[in-house]
């Protein structure tokens, strides 16, 4: 089995992520995120959240409707040229492409003739109303940002701003997209993490080198593999029409290496089609110099499923014999999720040494209410304690606490870290604010 097929087996068999529909037989390119890959999910988006709202300067959120005046599109350039891939089709097995993957003009699979390319257009249209016509027509949103443009005036303004100001969101996207091939890294509906960088434009090239880096930084200390991670910068003939330029942060995932993430100076662009577009002046003044100009725009956009499929990729790891040699685990293969402190789903994990001693029990279900208001935990009673730390490194968490008769007499706890297998003990009044020096 290859390296994606076994992590799309183990993202099943441990609840990270579902084919969608699947009693259904499936459906194309869906994904389902089960209780563990919400918990990841949810992990990625705070860390991102954190690291704008939190750590930088001057950004605030917003979270606009996915349903948008279709007027949004037309001013865009979604619904024109600007938003299509060239399609093509095999005469022989009518299975569809994208051109621009293809690397002979000929079909991928059966070798047949190909169609001449079509245009084909990625938004997905629905109807918002009782009837279903041409008036009534809406798109879901292919990309979360044109929502912050369109409410660039009322966020400045409610919020006082000046610039340079960033506004961040977090929120899905849908696009009918032709190849949905690898898993979870091309979806029909995904999740994007957007932040918009206004600025003057006399500053956007030391913005764009500004947030290149600190986007990378933000991976470096999620604990991403440096050498796995590579900034792309994109020549002009690949770059999409509105950006003046564009780094692509890629991640060599087991199937090569791919975007995660677009760095783009996408100047007046869309400030400027906004404006002439819906009559309102998006103008900006600048108070000191009383000089007037359509702010530049540095975005960067990261995908979140696409970015977790990066992490779980760079975390998954197998031991083959296992790494501790009692008998039980030599015979076996190990598999560590080595996740960042912030991204592990759970941080602790709670273990009475017996299930059958009541005593045990009832002190380790003690633990587990203590420790529950600041940590995720999860408490496990079923089979040896090296069967139980293996389900447990197996999905990243970081600590095993168990529960023995010493624990009875001293109130003191086993703690087992994951990553160096050192045990000690510590004291149970003493346990949360231990664990939390170390997952903090
Ligand atoms: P690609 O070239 O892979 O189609 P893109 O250049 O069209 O990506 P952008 O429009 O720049 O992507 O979107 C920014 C980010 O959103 C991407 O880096 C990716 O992480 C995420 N993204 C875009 N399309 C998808 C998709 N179909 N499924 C999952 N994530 C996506």
């Amino acid at each position: 089995m290859d390296l994606m097929q076994k992590i799309i087996s183990f993202s099943k068999r441990r609840g990270f992520v579902f084919p969608s529909s699947e009693i259904y037989g499936g459906f194309n390119s869906s994904y389902d995120f089960g209780p563990l890959g919400v918990l990841l999910k949810n992990n990625i988006k705070k860390s991102w959240l954190d690291e704008m709202l939190k750590n930088q300067e001057n950004i605030v959120g917003i979270d606009a409707a996915i349903l948008m005046s279709p007027k949004v599109w037309q001013a865009s350039g979604h619904l024109t040229a600007g938003f299509a891939d060239e399609l093509v089709e095999c005469k022989k097995c009518h299975k569809r492409f994208k051109l621009d993957e293809l690397k002979e003009r000929e079909c991928p699979e059966c070798k047949g003739e190909i169609t001449k390319p079509k245009q084909f257009n990625l938004m997905m249209k629905t109807f918002v109303g009782s009837t279903e016509d041409e008036n009534t027509v809406a798109y879901l949103r292919p990309e979360t940002c044109q929502g912050i443009y369109i409410n660039f005036k009322n966020v400045m303004n409610s919020m006082r701003l000046k610039l340079p100001f960033g506004i961040a969101q977090i929120g899905k996207s849908f696009r009918n997209e032709i190849t949905t091939k690898n898993f979870i890294f091309r979806m029909r509906e995904f999740e994007q993490m957007e932040m918009q960088w206004f600025c003057d434009p006399k500053e956007e090239d030391k913005w764009f080198d500004y947030w290149k880096k600190q986007r990378l930084n933000w991976y470096y200390n999620l604990g991403l593999d440096k050498n796995k991670l590579r900034a792309k910068e994109i020549p002009e003939k690949e770059r999409a029409h509105y950006a003046k330029k564009q780094v692509d942060i890629e991640y060599e995932f087991p199937f090569g290496w791919k975007e995660i993430e677009g760095i783009h100076n996408r100047g007046d662009w869309d400030l400027g089609q906004h404006s002439k577009s819906s009559g309102e002046s998006l103008i900006y003044k600048d108070d000191k110099t009383g000089k007037e100009f359509i702010p530049h725009i540095i975005e960067t956009s990261v995908g979140v499923e696409r970015s977790l499929l990066a992490f779980l990729a760079d975390a998954y790891s197998e031991v083959e014999g296992g790494r501790t040699k009692t008998t039980e685990s030599t015979k076996e293969k190990e598999i560590v999720l080595k996740f960042d402190k912030k991204l592990s789903p759970f941080q602790v994990a709670v273990f009475p040494l017996l299930k059958n001693k009541p005593e045990l029990v009832k002190k380790a279900k003690e633990v587990c209410k203590i420790l529950k208001p600041y940590f995720m935990l999860q408490y496990d009673e079923g089979g040896s304690i090296g069967r139980r730390y293996r389900r447990q490194d197996e999905i990243g968490t970081l600590f095993c606490i168990t529960i023995d008769f010493d624990t009875l007499e001293d109130s003191s706890v086993t703690v087992r870290d994951r990553d160096t297998m050192k045990q000690e003990r510590v004291k149970i009044e003493k346990l949360a604010e231990y664990l939390g020096e170390k997952c903090s």
